[in-house]
């Protein structure tokens, strides 16, 4: 199973990735998870990224890629994978096509956790008590990555609609029931 995951902040993509990737047998690689490891160990890389995740605002594409490129080329090499949180731009998703397309291994769907923004806020909210995040901790950063994603995360939607692998979910549900959603919504369109 080839799946990328896509989804506002709060939409669920952390928890729900873990849980396909195991249900799956997949290699789950979570973009924000690589990057915040290379800010906790204080890697040169890390030391460039720090400031845009902390703010909300989208690392630049050259070094996302050089963050978590190789991760992403490892997993799609095992065949199957889930991608969480990349890409997250017109420009990412172009250069993850070409890398699939080459080896013909190209998502079989692309899912949209799609929630409302006041339901993503409230989540984040309540999670800045227990996640450390430093872009959890503010209220003004947590909708200025709500507003990111609306401007540079949505224009994907249609990306991936135009070549029929958008699955939508409605992801405003507890955990349980999203996670069942998708895997029924999967089997029936991909027969897995
Ligand atoms: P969330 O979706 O809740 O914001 P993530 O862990 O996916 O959480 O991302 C956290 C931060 O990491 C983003 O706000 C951004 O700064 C950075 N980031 C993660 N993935 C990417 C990406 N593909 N391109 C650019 N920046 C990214």
């Amino acid at each position: 199973m080839r799946l990328i995951l896509l989804g506002a902040p709060g939409a669920g993509k952390g928890t729900q990735g873990v849980r396909l990737a195991d249900h799956y047998g997949v290699a789950h690689v979570a973009s924000g998870d690589i990057l915040r490891e290379h800010v906790a160990e204080g890697t040169p890389l890390g030391k460039r990224v720090a400031a845009y995740v902390a703010e909300g605002e989208l690392v630049p594409d050259d070094l996302v890629l050089a963050v978590i490129g190789r991760a992403v080329v490892a997993a799609m090499e095992t065949g199957g994978y889930l991608l969480d949180g990349f890409p997250r731009t017109l420009a990412q998703a172009k250069q993850a096509y070409a890398a699939a397309t080459q080896g013909d291994i190209a998502a079989d769907a692309v899912l949209f956790l799609d929630v409302p923004d006041e339901v993503a806020v409230e989540r984040l909210v309540d999670r800045s008590a227990t996640s450390g995040r430093s872009d959890d901790a503010s209220i003004d950063v947590i909708r200025h990555r709500l507003e990111v994603f609306h401007s540079q995360t949505y224009p994907l939607l249609d990306f991936y609609r135009q070549d029929g692998r958008l699955v939508t979910i409605d992801a405003g549900a507890p955990p349980d029931e999203v996670f069942d959603g998708i895997v029924r919504t999967l089997d029936e369109r991909l027969g897995a």
